[in-house]
């Protein structure tokens, strides 16, 4: 069974010499955890985190990267500049970025095939609105939309890539979805990746993702197909952090 991952998405949180006073204060009380922590933040901090944690347990990477390789896309930032400063992960797909940049599932294909032939690895996001759960149609959506945000990542590479389920509802709202409910649906996305990647789809880390909390986070991480967490605002406060790693632990 893969290693669970606590990835924490800072969105558009932390200066700099936030990030970097964080990741001292992180160093310092870091518990023993079984989980890998990750750090995804503004691309702008990605130099301070490398300053503050290379050579340690926790990880790091960018909320966003290009589809492109290189060349006239001003404003991207590509696999391989986030590879030289030491980024391992990358998200991809986060549903404010489908909402906001209109981020179709084609374009998230190419940045996470981007990201994989570039050494990074992508947090591919998926997940249903609020209409759709209410239809009851949040399994047939959430897979179609896996299915097609997965449309070009070859068989070989699954084990490079981590998917997140995080219902757009339960994201920065408070409501998170039963453990069952996240349970049931990393059970329907394992079966679609056995689909796609046979043996291979064992090996695909799948996270829940809305409203995570120290006190909510080991029942939801309890479930068998669910390997870890992607947690928003829980993941600004040091304490909060520990507080999350420690309950996984
Ligand atoms: C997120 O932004 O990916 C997220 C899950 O946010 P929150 O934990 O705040 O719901």
């Amino acid at each position: 069974m893969p290693q669970n991952l606590l990835a924490l998405n800072w969105k558009m949180n932390k200066t700099p010499s936030e990030a970097m006073k964080w990741a001292e204060t992180l160093a310092s009380q870091l518990p023993q955890t079984q989980a890998e922590l990750a750090i995804l933040a503004p691309a702008i901090d990605l130099p301070a985190l490398a300053q503050k944690l290379n050579g340690s347990s926790v990880g790091w990477g960018a909320q966003d990267i290009s589809q492109h390789e290189s060349g006239a896309y001003t404003g991207e930032i590509s696999a391989a500049m986030l590879g030289d400063v030491g980024a391992k992960y990358a998200i991809v797909g986060h549903s404010e970025r489908r909402l906001y940049q209109s981020e179709s599932s084609q374009i998230v294909a190419s940045k996470a095939a981007a990201a994989i032939n570039g050494g990074i690895v992508p947090i591919i996001c998926v997940g249903e609105g609020l209409d759709v759960r209410e239809k009851g149609e949040q399994v047939p959506f959430t897979l179609d939309q896996l299915r097609d945000s997965l449309s070009q990542v070859p068989v070989l590479r699954a084990d490079q890539m981590v998917v997140a389920y995080e219902p757009v509802w339960a994201i920065g709202t408070g409501k998170t979805a039963t453990a069952q409910d996240a349970g049931e649906m990393a059970d329907a996305i394992r079966d679609a990746l056995r689909g796609l990647y046979r043996e291979y789809a064992g090996d695909v880390r799948i996270l829940y993702g809305g409203s995570v909390k120290p006190g909510n986070i080991a029942e939801i991480c309890a479930q068998p197909n669910v390997n870890g967490a992607l947690v928003g605002g829980a993941s600004l406060d040091v304490e909060s952090v520990v507080g999350l790693a420690q309950a996984l632990a």
